[in-house]
């Protein structure tokens, strides 16, 4: 970490003890274990300032949801100039912003995938798109991939594979079977006249950047075809350029019948999230139009964003940024698993979408506590802490994605040197 001057008047203790009191104690122990004492204060592009003015490099940008980084002038600029307008909607009158992004989002969604409803997470749009798909289709049944990552409200934890988030909370949905991720002779055998829908990250970020061999979505879109159920495609992490494509889906040349999309949509600025689906199976929800609404979904700020967000990732070619520095970061962090294959098991992933296989969870640990100690943000993914995720906005200079990634290399070498010492 750099120091700097002071960059606000901050008490950090007292905001650790409020967590502590009144968000999370459990949070609160996990950031202050992890070297995290630190509050932050003001962010640009991929830099973080701390309210001390200690200076960190953001690898995570927010699970993804930075793909234009920290504060985008831009969306900034869009927001700002909404915020002077009308923040929030009447929600009688029409309004133009929600107007544009659907209409910008339709334009580029493959798969003549027109019709969309806006929300503010990729939970919520999880969960309007199984509600789509069992009132379209008025089957029950739905099957989800192993290990996948869908969110944490009830019916998108259903879908969602890691045991210690669903345990607490069963009975969960019923009608949700479970089949190993990339198996397509598994989805062939769950697929049947029961099924609604199948829903799919096309790259798994959560279960540790799991890449399917190629032509398992093909593969899961017939077995919807044939059997009339819906596949569902959840992009809210793989969408708007992270893995080296507009929408990961379309390097399979797969189109669902319904997408996820939210993080980068809504430009690192506002929370926003989206379902989207073909006119045919939309008029569903067009004979009753408040069957599933939102007060705020969709809100005027939100969109404005999105609208700037979705030019921006467009005229910068950001998906093709990210397929480019995203051979460059998996060479780089090949090389440092080559050096510690005792430690390092595998770097995988597309664009800048990367996992870093480690042999347990305590040395991923260690290496993103080592990764914080040289002023650096990375974390594990949520279903597997064996891997470290490389995230980074997809305007990161080129410069500090290097240096991030020499601070890796780093932090690896002093975590093989204290395992080889004790
Ligand atoms: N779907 C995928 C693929 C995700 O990666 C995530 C979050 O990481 C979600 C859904 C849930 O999104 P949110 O945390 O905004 O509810």
């Amino acid at each position: 970490m750099t120091d700097g001057e002071p960059t606000g008047p901050v008490d950090v203790g007292q905001v650790v003890e409020a967590y502590r009191l009144h968000v999370n104690a459990g949070v609160a122990r996990l950031h202050t274990f992890m070297g995290a004492e630190a509050v932050e204060w003001r962010a640009e592009g991929s830099t973080i300032w701390d309210s001390e003015g200690r200076e960190y490099l953001d690898l995570l940008a927010g699970f993804g949801t930075l793909a234009l980084g920290h504060r985008p002038p831009a969306v900034v600029d869009a927001v700002k100039a909404q915020l002077d307008l009308m923040p929030l909607a009447s929600r009688v009158l029409f309004s133009k912003p929600a107007a544009d992004l659907a209409a910008d989002l339709a334009e580029i969604l493959p798969g003549g995938l027109a019709k969309c409803f806006f929300c503010h997470s990729g939970a919520e749009a999880v969960e309007g798109a199984l509600k789509l798909a069992r009132m379209h289709t008025g089957r029950p049944g739905l099957v989800a991939a192993q290990g996948g990552y869908h969110g944490k409200t009830l019916g998108a934890l259903s879908v969602s594979g890691r045991e210690v988030y669903r345990a607490p909370f069963e009975p969960l949905l019923p009608g949700v079977r479970h089949v190993p991720f990339g198996d397509a002779e598994a989805l062939r055998e769950a697929v049947d006249e029961h099924v609604a829908a199948v829903i799919l990250e096309p790259i798994q970020g959560e279960a540790g950047v799991i890449v399917p061999p190629d032509g398992y979505l093909a593969a899961a879109r017939e077995a919807c075809d044939r059997a009339g159920a819906l596949l569902i495609l959840d992009e809210v992490q793989t969408g708007f350029g992270r893995t080296g494509s507009m929408f990961a889906c379309e390097q399979s040349g797969v189109a669902p019948d319904i997408i996820c999309l939210a993080k980068a949509l809504g430009g690192g600025v506002m929370p926003m999230g989206a379902f989207a689906s073909t006119p045919e199976i939309w008029a569903a929800l067009e004979e009753n139009p408040y069957l599933h609404s939102s007060t705020l979904g969709g809100n005027p700020l939100a969109c404005a964003a999105g609208v700037a967000a979705l030019r921006e990732i467009r005229s910068l070619d950001l998906p093709a940024r990210a397929g480019k520095l995203g051979s460059h970061a998996m060479d780089r962090l090949a090389a440092a698993a080559a050096r510690h294959p005792d430690l390092i098991k595998e770097v995988r992933g597309r664009g800048l979408l990367i996992g870093v296989q480690f042999s347990d969870s305590d040395t991923a640990g260690l290496v993103i506590a080592g990764l914080l100690q040289r002023g650096v943000i990375a974390a594990y993914t949520l279903n597997n802490p064996d891997v470290i995720r490389i995230e980074p906005a997809l305007t990161i200079p080129e410069r500090d994605l290097d240096r991030g990634l020499d601070a890796f290399a780093e932090a690896v070498e002093q975590v093989a040197a204290m395992i080889a010492g004790l």
